[in-house]
């Protein structure tokens, strides 16, 4: 008996053997009624496919105009780099360096991180140092929050309303988009899969 296949419940410390359990389905704590652990469907193949789809939204989020802004005959374009620089050029550096990091190099290291982990495991293979990316991957969760920088742009767009017609781009839409893809790949990986990985590599 190996401590690998038992689980301790994150409520009452009750140990319980891990046992394979039907896909979609959840295992209780016997005592407490916790849920321990979940069997996800397909986590591997969902969250890849949900990485990938979220890395291309990434892309075009970044490459095409984020806004288009017509006052008189004059149309500006903005891009999410853009719109960083200028912030930066007006004097609010902090919040150019919170909007670059929150929504475009977090998400970027996740989703390209995302890849590094999946994509080897999908062939059966063990990703260099994966425990130590794996890790820092989960630490960068909390740092991805593009939908605060979505509520600023829905504010600025009520605001300059007035003044000006705001035409979205491309590149908005896609960003709406990526935010349900990220939460959909966050909700469809199941860490088990990577950790249980790990060990079998471990044991090689
Ligand atoms: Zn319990």
């Amino acid at each position: 008996m190996t401590t690998a296949s038992m689980i301790a419940c994150h409520e009452c410390d009750l140990l319980h053997r891990i046992k394979p359990l039907p896909e979609g389905t959840a295992a209780k704590c016997v005592r407490c009624g916790a849920v321990l652990y979940r069997q996800k469907k397909d986590s591997l193949d969902r969250t890849l496919s949900l990485t990938i789809a979220g890395l291309v939204l990434l892309i075009v989020a970044n490459t095409f105009p984020f806004l288009a802004m017509k006052s008189g005959g004059l149309v500006q374009q903005t891009t999410l780099i853009t719109g960083v620089k200028q912030l930066y050029a007006q004097g609010m550096e902090s919040l150019a360096l919170l909007v670059f990091l929150t929504s475009i190099l977090v998400p970027f290291v996740q989703l390209a991180g995302m890849l590094y982990v999946l994509v080897p495991l999908k062939f059966n293979r063990v990703p260099w140092n994966l425990a130590l990316v794996f890790r820092f991957l989960r630490s960068l969760q909390p740092w991805g929050m593009m939908e605060v920088f979505m509520l600023g742009i829905l504010v600025s767009y009520v605001k300059l309303g007035k003044m000006a017609t705001i035409v979205p781009g491309l590149a908005l839409y896609s960003f709406v988009v990526l935010i349900f893809v990220l939460a959909g790949s966050a909700a469809s990986l199941d860490p088990r899969i990577v950790w249980d990985r790990l060990a079998v590599g471990e044991s090689l």
